[in-house]
């Protein structure tokens, strides 16, 4: 092959591979999967926060029981000491006060209880809630990702010849001009070399001046456009 049929060539196999990586990222599913990744980003900050709340909850009850255990156990304490043993005036009226006092804060106690478990409960639903949905999602992305494993398969495999080949051309192109390719590849986004046809370079298509034509025609087979820079073969196509 040629330098200038391998620069073709490569150049042909290079767009072939453009077109199916840009297939590949066309399909639905890619964007499915991000659809899936927001909202399993979603569901898991939620159910970060549901979980903290219900960790508080839990909290809040253990310590309004041990409040009210200690208020009971208390209040046993002082009617013992009531009903043992003789007491003035003034003692049996301060257990009084003692017992009406802490009556007060078991009351308070019993009275704050419900509503923080109803509390509880909620949370509880909606954690579990957060995790069966947090699991359909889990599940969609798997079969989004088997979906597109199935119906890339092909095109994948498009991907791997294309890019075995590629490499067995580039292997036959001289190293500095292997750099120049793909160095214009990049800047002309995959069309980086053009051939003239008659004094018309194929790609940008500016008419050649006569003496530029000339010089282009007597000098180097492959060269650079001097109107768009890609490189230029001067000779024709076999
Ligand atoms: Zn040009």
């Amino acid at each position: 092959m040629t330098q200038a049929n391998a620069l073709f060539k490569i150049q042909e196999l290079d767009l072939a591979l453009l077109k199916r990586a840009s297939s590949l990222a066309a399909m639905p599913q890619q964007a499915r999967l991000k659809t899936i990744s927001l909202a399993a980003k979603k569901v898991s900050s939620e159910l970060k926060g549901i979980v903290g709340q219900r960790k508080d909850a839990e909290t809040e009850i253990a310590d309004v029981e041990a409040a009210l255990a200690h208020y009971q156990e208390k209040t046993t304490e002082v009617r013992a000491a009531a009903e043992g043993g003789e007491h003035t005036h003034r003692e049996v009226r301060s257990l009084e006060q003692q017992l009406t006092s802490l009556a007060k804060h078991i009351e308070k106690a019993e009275y704050s209880l419900p509503p923080l478990r109803e509390k509880l409960e909620r949370l509880r639903l909606a954690e579990r809630n957060a995790r069966h949905m947090q699991q359909r999602i889990e599940e969609e992305r798997t079969a989004t990702e088997t979906s597109l494993k199935d119906e890339s398969a092909s095109l994948r495999s498009e991907i791997v010849e294309l890019t075995r080949e590629r490499e067995r051309v580039a292997a036959q192109l001289e190293s500095g001009l292997l750099e120049r390719y793909e160095a214009a590849r990049k800047r002309f986004k995959g069309l980086a070399v053009e051939r003239l046809v008659g004094n018309v370079p194929s790609v940008c298509r500016v008419k050649l001046q006569p003496s530029l034509f000339h010089d282009l025609a007597q000098g180097e087979e492959i060269t650079e456009c001097p109107y768009c820079h890609r490189i230029l073969v001067t000779s024709e196509e076999e």
